[in-house]
């Protein structure tokens, strides 16, 4: 019986990386995981670390430190390598520093002959999504970033404690860049079928736009807080990053908020954001256009605008 080799390549194997791997096993989510990084004593040890939990796990996975050969037959390519921002380097000089470290993965991975999906998690990442579908040459439905996945489950466990629901029940999204410019259209927030405006009118007070606000505000700045407490993030990158895995492994046209480039839609061309899309087999089937109003509207422009900005100055 031909049984399906779900195969992952995880290039960058520090904090986000391997949070993600672990995710992986516990999860049972491929058959095959191959970890890349420039510093390959690292990927060896990590290699063995997780073979060392095989036996916990339930799982049969194959894990192993590789090269860029390895990701010929691979069906997602993952990024979360990067430089980290030196003291008193411009976000410009950072993110110019980060394109060559993409050069030098992304080429030799196409190099391979690899056909699958890449996924980005590297920051900012709509803009190094943006750079790996520039340097792969691939179709952009089939690169995609971790977008506001993240934000956007920040957001439904909030809003969750918030209303005193279940956050699987809350469905609202954060979109725009994964940074200052993201925000929550509100008017398209739901409980269940019932909208959160309408949950507010109703409740005389106890849940007011206020409150909301300021709950988008804490989805905003959560990045910063858990920097400054514990100097990186990665549990919840590598969970997000997981969901997405599965969503494509699995072919299972879910709705997940990644960095997808837009072609049209929201009046916008040509720019890598974060906007609610179906996940398949194929990458990103659709970009899903919700019903903004015109201030949400300006609002995912100024912050389109932002990335095309970034984008484009890094050819000055
Ligand atoms: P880290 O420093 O722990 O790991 C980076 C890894 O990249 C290291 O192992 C390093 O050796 C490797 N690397 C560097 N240059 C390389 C190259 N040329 N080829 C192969 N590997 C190379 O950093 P981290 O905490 O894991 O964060 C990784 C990235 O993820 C950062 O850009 C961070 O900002 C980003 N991040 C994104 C999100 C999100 O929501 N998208 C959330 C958290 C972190």
């Amino acid at each position: 019986m031909k049984r399906d080799n779900r195969k992952i390549a995880l290039i960058g194997t520090g904090m986000v990386g391997m949070s993600y791997a672990y995710a992986l096993l516990n999860q049972s989510v491929c058959d095959e995981l191959v970890l890349i990084d420039v510093n390959r004593e690292r990927a060896v040890g990590e290699a063995m670390d997780l073979n060392h939990g095989l036996a916990f796990s339930g799982s049969s996975m194959k894990i192993y430190a590789g090269s860029y050969r390895d990701c010929t037959d691979a069906d997602i390519a993952v990024i979360c390598a990067g430089v980290a921002q030196k003291p008193g380097e411009s976000r410009l000089n950072l993110l110019k520093r980060n394109m060559t470290v993409f050069q030098s993965i992304v080429d030799p991975i196409t190099a391979s002959g690899f056909n699958g999906i890449f996924l980005v998690a590297t920051n900012p990442v709509d803009v190094m999504t943006h750079i790996t579908c520039a340097i792969s040459g691939f179709n952009p439905r089939r690169v995609l970033g971790t977008g506001t996945a993240l934000d956007t489950a920040r957001l439904r466990y909030l809003l969750g404690e918030y209303l005193r629901v279940d956050p699987r029940n809350v469905h609202a999204y954060v979109i725009g860049e994964h940074g200052d410019t993201e925000f929550v259209p509100w008017s398209q927030a739901m409980v269940a079928t019932k909208s959160v405006s309408a949950l507010c009118d109703e409740s005389h007070g106890s849940v007011c736009a206020g409150d909301l606000e300021k709950i988008s505000e804490e989805v905003r700045t959560a990045a910063y807080k858990i920097i400054e407490a514990k100097n990186a993030t990665y549990y919840g990158i590598g969970m997000a990053m997981t969901r997405i895995t599965k969503a494509i492994l699995g072919d299972e046209h879910s709705v997940l908020t990644v960095s997808a480039m837009l072609r049209g839609e929201y009046g916008q061309n040509g720019v890598f954001v974060g906007v609610p899309c179906i996940i398949n087999q194929n990458g990103i089937q659709r970009v899903l256009t919700l019903d903004l109003n015109d201030e949400e509207l300006k609002k995912l422009d100024q912050s389109c605008q932002t990335l095309k900005r970034c984008y484009e100055e890094l050819d000055d």
